[in-house]
């Protein structure tokens, strides 16, 4: 039973039984367990350029690079920020970084230079990966660069180079013991509140999350899958997720760059895609963009797409599933805190959840919602605030030890920010957000930052940023914003000084100006009354 006497009212668990988390091992080491025997198989292929990277080049480039990154003098705990677009050597890059025992923190690459430059520092990263593309916005941090590029560039060192000069290196590195409980990623999220911040992930968090999707709930694939790369692999849902879980299985990942539904397509055509997590804006695409009726969608072998990092709309379901029959559809749900997924869709022996449900609790962890306001435990069907409490719970936000606390509470539950209850099938549902977080087509946008940069310009008196609802988006960044006495600037003004600072799915898209920015007696801005007011004022009259 479910119901938990004691210490808390209501504790929910998953149908399925426990899985072990294999202890001692390392993440590389978990995934690329049995790898040598798939050696002539193909791990990762490039959608556009074809380039390919068997099992045998993972296995030989993750120690070579391991062993790359030592004699370059990475210690152990040392962050390596890795500013790349999904590439073929992506996960060797992330797996030698976490062999050598360094923190493996992903930046995306679109961020402009000062966006970048922040992750850095509140990273304290040691080292930075990029490629010629984006070597630009990293120059001026002062740090050593590898750039993944087949031409070596001056003043930074080459990739390619740095795994010859390894076979040529002697063996005499200094070695230190990598476990379990060792940091190996550090993601950056904004969480509940305030400014982006590095989320520290153990071996054993992404282990234990890879054991309850892999071991609990998918099918046996071994061999089998075919998996779309297309989620940032910055992101820990990527990486993790999409990377490690289907290196794991020994299955392909079909690696894109970037969204471009003909290249998406025929990628899912051509290397004959089984699986294909997505978000709610590119299945949008799918249903509504006439560029799809192009191609014979018969020669599709997907079998399942997975959407995440947002709500599923129900009518966008309906749609999705008429064009593309047969497709099932796994929506889940997670959070970087949680080491990336938290509930899914499917569970072997029991079926799928239900339909708009955000899938069932993943093996191994605990949940219960509780009342923001009390903190008491609720009963099933009751909305709350989503508590998760696993080996998957990350270890607190870098240097950040308020906001940790805030966040993970003395008995060890992780406060997620959402709001959700279980249904008496064990479905869960998430019906709403609590937390200041706005997510534009999956991305994490802190509204806190984007304040900051409208309180730097010197007519802007106050400003409140909230998420706005978009068919397209999901949420778009709107903002209401106090000038100061005389000032000149028009509301599109003040969009564009936004946009100039920040890449371009932060930027703040509505603008209004206000008298006032209400605020709680204690100075919390009053989100909820302010999205409410832009609302009311963007009705077309
Ligand atoms: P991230 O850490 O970037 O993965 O963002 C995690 C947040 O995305 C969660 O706390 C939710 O607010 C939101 N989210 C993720 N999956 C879903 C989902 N299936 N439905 C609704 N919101 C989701």
């Amino acid at each position: 039973e479910n119901l938990t006497q004691g210490e808390e009212d209501h504790i929910f668990r998953s149908r399925y039984s426990a899985v072990p988390v294999p202890k001692n091992v390392t993440l590389p080491e978990f995934v690329l367990h049995d790898a040598e025997l798939y050696g002539d198989k193909v791990a990762f292929v490039e959608a556009v350029t074809g380039k390919a990277i068997t099992y045998r080049e993972v296995v030989r480039d993750t120690k070579r690079f391991s062993k790359a990154l030592k004699s370059l003098g990475l210690r152990k705990g040392n962050v390596v920020l890795v500013v790349l677009p999904n590439v073929a050597e992506y996960a060797v890059i992330a797996l030698g970084i976490m062999a050598a025992g360094g923190v493996f923190s992903g930046a995306n690459p679109t961020s402009h230079a000062s966006e970048i430059k922040k992750q850095a520092e509140a990273a304290d990263a040691k080292l930075i990966i990029t490629n010629d593309v984006t070597l630009e916005k990293v120059k001026g941090l002062e740090l050593p660069v590898i750039v993944v590029a087949d031409e070596p560039i001056e003043d930074a060192m080459n990739w390619k180079k740095l795994l010859e000069a390894a076979d040529r290196a002697g063996d005499r590195l200094v070695n230190e013991a990598v476990e379990q409980n060792d940091l190996c990623a550090m993601p950056f999220s904004s969480g509940t509140t305030g400014m982006s911040k590095g989320v520290m992930l153990t071996h054993q968090n992404l282990v234990a999350n890879l054991c309850s999707t892999l071991f609990g709930v998918a099918p046996e694939m071994v061999g089998q899958m075919t998996t779309l790369g297309l989620i940032p692999f910055f992101h820990i849902y990527g990486i993790t997720g999409i990377c490690c879980a289907t290196l794991r299985n020994k299955g392909k990942v079909v690696v894109m760059g970037r969204f471009e539904l003909r290249i998406f397509l025929n990628a899912l055509i051509t290397h004959e895609v089984t699986f294909a997590p997505i978000v709610p804006p590119i299945i949008l695409n799918l249903v509504k963009n006439p560029i799809v009726d192009e191609f014979d969608l018969r020669k599709l072998k997907l079998q399942a797409i997975m959407t995440a990092a947002a709500p599923l709309a129900p009518e966008l379901l309906t749609a999705f599933e008429k064009k593309f029959p047969g497709v099932v559809v796994e929506e889940a749900y997670g959070l970087t805190e949680h080491s990336c997924i938290t509930l899914t869709h499917v569970q072997k022996d029991f079926g799928n959840a239900k339909r708009s449900s955000a899938g069932f609790i993943l093996p191994n962890l605990e949940v219960k919602f509780i009342d923001p306001d009390t903190g008491r435990s609720l009963p099933r069907n009751t909305p709350g605030e989503l508590c998760v409490r696993s080996q998957c719970v990350m270890q607190g936000y870098y240097k950040n030890e308020g906001e940790t606390a805030q966040t993970i509470d003395k008995n060890g539950w992780l406060h997620t920010g959402d709001i959700g209850f279980i249904d008496d099938e064990d479905n869960v549902f998430i019906v709403d957000r609590i937390k200041e977080l706005i997510k534009y087509k999956g991305f994490q946008v802190a509204p806190a930052e984007l304040e900051a940069i409208l309180l730097s310009h010197s007519s802007v008196e106050d400003a409140a940023v909230v998420p706005l609802p978009d068919e397209e988006a999901g949420e778009i960044p709107g903002a209401s914003v106090v000038m100061s006495p005389g000032a000149r600037e028009s509301e599109e003004d003040i969009i564009n000084y936004v946009a100039s600072n920040v890449a371009n799915y932060k930027k703040v898209r509505v603008v209004h100006f206000v008298e006032a920015i209400p605020k709680s007696p204690s100075g919390k801005i009053m989100r909820r009354l302010i999205k409410e007011r832009m609302l009311e004022k963007m009705k077309p009259t």
